[in-house]
């Protein structure tokens, strides 16, 4: 039996330490904030309750494994709910789209109603290609450890795999490639944000982000998904793993092997083995000595390379009444969606919050998360980086309070005015979000996957430092609760039994 540190009860951490306690190891999870769960954030007023983090769960498979194999299923903790209509996605020109829960055939079918033309065979073809990228991704770039360059390199004697990845393309060229109508461009173009991205810097291969939601469901859980976190902490308790809140571990004893971490009142905890699940830019520029920087040095250099992901600015709201024709998930597209990325990642104008952003408003249709008759809205506006050196500085009070009134006139003007029935409001901004999560700059998903080697780019689960692990969103293979769960699954089998 090994002693293991977890750093950080995010769900990477917690779903890590579940798996490896349940191989036998003693687990403990050290956690700087005072309760679990890190972006997988929570807010309540007024018996009004708000997911201030994921309000979409796809793939719960990866979940339904993770509970199975530390005890019992999932379903015995949380119900899973399945949405009529996943999304309702207003476009600049006024068209609303309402997109069925699962299934692909009924999702073209939507489109094909409402867009018309030729876009549900567009739209079926388009998704016959990601259920091949699908097919060849997901082992080997999801599943399994990467190791850089080299995994790439393994598979090029497969030609027809590499030609159906398109790695050369993007997501935007892919999607220009099988669609005419802009709004589905438009549409796919969103999916490059579910990693943080730009679609035309990020791989075609996300498209299967598109297909693993309507292939697999798009799926909320009752009460909220915050749920899934207090599941997943009351079952990592129940079979051994202590939790640690309110400290911070500041440095990783790695000479001449991990031997464990200081916390940041002084203590030295012992471990055989660390798993970070904090950013992995942190570990590698402020937890680890000057020599294992060096060990760590091509790590570090790829991290460098890689552009950050972009962050979210937040408004909850309380709202009395309900809003005619408002679904669960509710997207209200720009005209000038690629304003919005360039401003976003400073291409070819200054990093700034964009005037007229993308709206998305969950309005839970659940009502343990909503007084009867009434609505608590979660809205996500993508947005730069808190960097108050070369980017946005967040912190400021009069840009927090002028960019709300931003979004709340845009989204009027998109003919939803609400601001009579507000009975409570509250911002989260980039920096906010970067203070409660300790992600550098805010950023919602680790390193973006702008640029063709991206996923090469991202911190291997494994590092050089023997016996320290990286897991979470900030590392291999990315962000998003289905791929943290998947990064935890990769680490727990690679240390193995006790
Ligand atoms: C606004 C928003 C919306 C999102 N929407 C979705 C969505 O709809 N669907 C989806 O699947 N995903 C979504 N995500 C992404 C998802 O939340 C994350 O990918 C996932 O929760 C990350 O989990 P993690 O374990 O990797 O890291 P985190 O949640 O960041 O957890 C890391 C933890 O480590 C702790 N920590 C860091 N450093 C230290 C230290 N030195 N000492 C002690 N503790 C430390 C932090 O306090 C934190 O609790 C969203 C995220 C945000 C912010």
């Amino acid at each position: 039996m090994a002693k293991i540190v977890v750093i950080g009860a995010g769900m990477g951490g917690m779903a890590c330490a579940a798996r490896l306690a349940s191989k036998g190891h003693e687990v403990q999870v050290l956690e700087h904030n005072k309760t679990w769960g890190g972006k997988l954030g929570y807010a309540e007023h007024g018996g009004h309750k708000f997911d201030t983090g994921p309000s979409l769960l796809t793939l719960p498979a990866v979940y339904r494994d993770l509970f199975l194999k530390t005890g019992a299923a999932l379903e015995d903790s949380i119900e899973i709910v399945d949405l009529d209509t996943a999304f309702r996605y207003q476009f600049a020109d006024g068209t609303v789209l309402k997109m069925p829960g699962t299934g692909i055939g009924k999702c073209a079918q939507a489109i094909g109603d409402t867009l018309g033309g030729n876009s549900a065979d567009q739209w079926r073809q388009f998704m016959r290609r990601a259920a091949d990228m699908w097919a060849v991704t997901r082992k080997p770039f999801l599943e399994s450890e990467l190791h850089g360059l080299k995994s790439l390199l393994a598979l090029t004697w497969r030609v027809n795999d590499i030609r159906t990845i398109a790695p050369t393309k993007t997501l935007r060229d892919l999607a220009n490639h099988y669609l005419t109508d802009p709004r589905l461009i438009t549409l796919v173009d969103r999916y490059a944000t579910y990693t943080g991205s730009d679609p035309r810097q990020a791989p075609a291969a996300l498209a299967t982000v598109p297909y693993v939601e309507q292939m697999f469901g798009a799926y909320h859980v009752a009460g909220g998904l915050r749920e899934l976190g207090r599941a997943l902490y009351e079952r990592a308790t129940s079979i051994g793993v202590t939790f640690e809140f309110d400290c911070t571990v500041t440095n990783i004893a790695t000479e001449p092997r991990v031997s464990g971490v200081t916390l940041d009142d002084g203590r030295f905890i012992s471990a055989d083995i660390v798993v970070a699940n904090s950013d992995a830019s942190n570990v590698y520029q402020y937890l680890l000595s000057p020599a294992a920087q060096l060990t760590a040095k091509s790590a570090r250099k790829s991290l460098a390379k890689a552009t950050p992901s972009l962050s979210g600015f937040v408004i909850l709201r309380a709202m009395s009444g309900k809003t005619p024709d408002l679904e669960h998930h509710n997207v209200f597209f720009p005209e000038n969606y690629d304003d919005e990325f360039n401003s976003i990642f400073g291409i070819n104008k200054k990093i700034s919050p964009v005037a007229e952003p993308t709206i998305y408003i969950c309005s839970p249709n659940d009502p343990k998360m909503t007084p009867r008759g009434d609505e608590s809205w979660f809205m996500l506006i993508n947005a730069p980086r808190h960097d108050p050196n070369d980017g946005v500085d967040w912190s400021n009070l009069e840009l927090k309070n002028s960019y709300t009134e931003q979004i709340l006139s845009v989204l009027s003007k998109r003919g939803f005015e609400s601001r009579d029935r507000v009975t409570w409001q509250d911002t989260i901004t980039p920096a906010d979000l970067e203070k409660n999560t300790l992600a550098p700059g805010g950023s919602i998903y680790g390193t973006s996957s702008n640029g063709m080697r991206s996923a090469f780019l991202r911190p291997e689960n494994v590092t050089k430092i023997p016996n320290l692990y990286l897991v979470g969103g900030s590392s291999h293979p990315g962000g998003g609760l289905p791929l943290v769960g998947m990064s935890a699954e990769i680490v727990a089998s690679r240390i193995g039994r006790a």
